[in-house]
């Protein structure tokens, strides 16, 4: 792309004179440094940071991340001394061009292979957001010009972005980004699967809309009639690879997935957003325990909507989606909609803290990094289920959000304020009462924890504990108290489940939360490939008093994949 056609795309976007002409120093810059390369497909290399930069650009992020996403590839590439770039476009770009490059530089295959991408790009979010948003772009362009890869690696970079890129968009409330990267990768990873269900969905998606588009004048005059007037009624269409996910989840029957189109309705204000709901609910009977009001309890990566199911006419079952136009720009951009670039310059810095505060897991991430130096393959693999894990959120007394994974305890929620607190806990109140230390938090609960002077981790504790973070910082608080301490039982018996799964997306994660649920500790988990299609999951966990082999068995024989397992002794 030549510059002028560039300068008009970003001057829409809404960049001032000078951050313009900033930016086209990095553009000439960058040109003239892949003058000589091509991508995969043929086609000069310059593309490909072009493309980067204006999905940059199109988030209205700050001149220096646009430049930087320009210079992307320069360092890799092109053996630039980022030196040079500091000299030439300051501090701040030259920083972010060297932390990419660093999250590039990956040197494992296979599973240790994602557990260090994941790791690098940890630390990555830990020092600087724009970091990672550069590498999603830039993910996202490798992704939409996959054909042109050899056909061996399509299907590792393709799973990666499942794995790890696609999760990541979602937790930064990318969602738009985040569907697009699934069903780049999906039919790389599951061809077959990919081509059935495209000729499942397309006829139901058809049908879902001319249904909905009838339904469209009707909502419209109710609404009228009660006073509010609709910025836009639209339908949503789920993407492809989150169907995939529904229709596994639902024995492989795919007219158990009703959502698959819906109606959006976006009102001005956060009144109009339950005053609709009362008219679509006056309209048509809603399904019980359908409604999800998403405005009081927003989900972990900042979504905001009111969601409800109702029995539209013809008794179909019809889902609605109701938000204000800022609930909106933030579920399409996420975290990137608190760094918007304005042409009156803001201080960068607070920016920067705006968005952190927004998101509480940053800053926990950043946490964990300064005391995970060096830490095993193990511990990492606990975090990566941890944060990839379906969320719950629950509240201080004060009514800040805590964030956890599903199956959190008091405990988990003690260390998650502060290790101190966790340290020193001797009891907890749910709602206003006392619960047992095992006691597993719900979304939407206010917890109070109680804390004594004098008191001191114990290693019974672990049973409880079902964070990384929090299981972490126990065994150091133990260690520090030294044998001979209540509780203490050196040497506890460690057992092993061997499984042979087909190899699917989340399958780890699954068997995982078997464990979980029946609030047995893992210890950790190791995985490889058997076959093509076959993989071993080994999950070494402590026993629990009074719980069966048996029962875990049936747990984990019901996950779809699962082939066989079996348990033994290890210590
Ligand atoms: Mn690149």
């Amino acid at each position: 792309m030549e510059w002028p056609e560039y300068e008009k795309k970003i001057k829409e976007f809404g960049y001032n004179r000078s951050a313009v002409s900033s930016i086209k120093q990095a553009y000439d810059f960058a040109k003239k440094a892949h003058i000589s390369e091509k991508r995969f497909s043929g086609e000069p290399y310059f593309i490909h940071p072009v493309q980067t930069s204006l999905s940059i650009a199109k988030l209205k992020l700050d001149p220096e991340t646009v430049s930087a996403a320009l210079l992307h590839d320069v360092v890799e590439n092109q053996n630039v001394k980022i030196e040079e770039i500091k000299k030439l476009f300051g501090e701040e770009v030259a920083f972010l061009v060297d932390g990419v490059t660093k999250v590039d530089k990956i040197k494992y295959k296979g599973i240790e292979r994602t557990i260090e991408s994941l790791r690098k790009m940890f630390l990555a979010l830990a020092e600087d957001i724009r970091v990672v948003l550069i590498k999603l772009m830039d993910r996202l362009h490798n992704m939409q010009t996959l054909q042109f890869v050899r056909a061996e690696k399509q299907k590792r970079i393709a799973l990666e972005t499942l794995e790890l890129y696609a999760p990541l968009a979602d937790r930064l409330g990318m969602w738009e980004i985040k569907a697009e990267l699934e069903d780049l990768a999906f039919p790389f990873v599951y061809p077959e699967e990919f081509e059935w269900l495209k000729i499942q969905v397309q006829e139901k998606r058809e049908a879902g809309k001319k249904y909905i588009e009838t339904l469209n004048p009707i909502v419209e005059r109710e609404l009228l009639r009660d006073g509010v007037k609709p910025l836009k009624i639209q339908y949503r269409i789920k993407n492809l690879f989150s169907i995939w996910q529904k229709v596994v989840k639902n024995e492989m029957d795919i007219s158990r997935v009703r959502d698959i189109v819906a109606m959006r309705i976006t009102v001005r204000s956060l009144e109009d957003c339950y005053q609709t709901l009362g008219v679509i609910h006056k309209l048509w009977k809603p399904v019980p325990g359908k409604i999800k009001d998403y405005i009081a309890l927003p989900k972990p990566n900042g979504y905001q909507s009111l969601h409800t199911s109702v029995f539209g006419p013809e008794k179909k079952i019809v889902e609605f989606q109701i938000r204000t136009v800022e609930m909106d720009e933030e579920a399409k951009y996420g975290i990137a909609a608190h760094w918007v670039y304005k042409s009156n310059k803001q201080n960068p810095e607070k920016l920067k803290k705006t968005g952190e505060d927004k998101l509480r897991w940053v800053r926990q991430l950043q946490e964990w990094h300064k005391e995970s130096e060096g830490s095993s393959t193990e511990a990492l693999n606990a975090l990566k289920i941890d944060f990839f894990r379906d969320r719950i959120f629950a509240f201080t007394p004060k009514g800040d959000v805590i964030d956890l994974p599903e199956g959190a305890t008091p405990i988990d929620f003690a260390y998650n304020i502060h290790s101190e607190i966790g340290d020193k806990m001797f009891g907890a109140k749910v709602n206003g009462k006392m619960v047992q230390f095992s006691h597993q938090l719900k979304s939407g609960d206010t917890v109070e924890i109680l804390t004594q002077k004098n008191k001191k981790p114990t290693s019974d504790w672990l049973d409880y504990a079902h964070t990384s973070m929090a299981r972490n910082r126990i065994r150091a608080a133990v260690r520090k108290v030294g044998p001979g301490t209540a509780g203490n039982k050196k040497g506890r018996e460690v057992l092993e489940a061997v499984v042979t799964v087909k190899d699917r997306v989340g399958v780890l994660r699954d068997v995982s939360a078997v464990f979980s649920d029946m609030g047995i500790n893992i210890a950790g988990t190791k995985s490889g490939p058997l076959s093509r299609e076959h993989h071993r999951l080994v999950v070494n966990f402590f026993p629990k008093k009074g719980l069966p082999n048996s029962k875990i068995l049936t747990g984990i024989k019901k996950i779809s994949g699962v082939e066989s397992v079996s348990i033994k002794q290890v210590t």
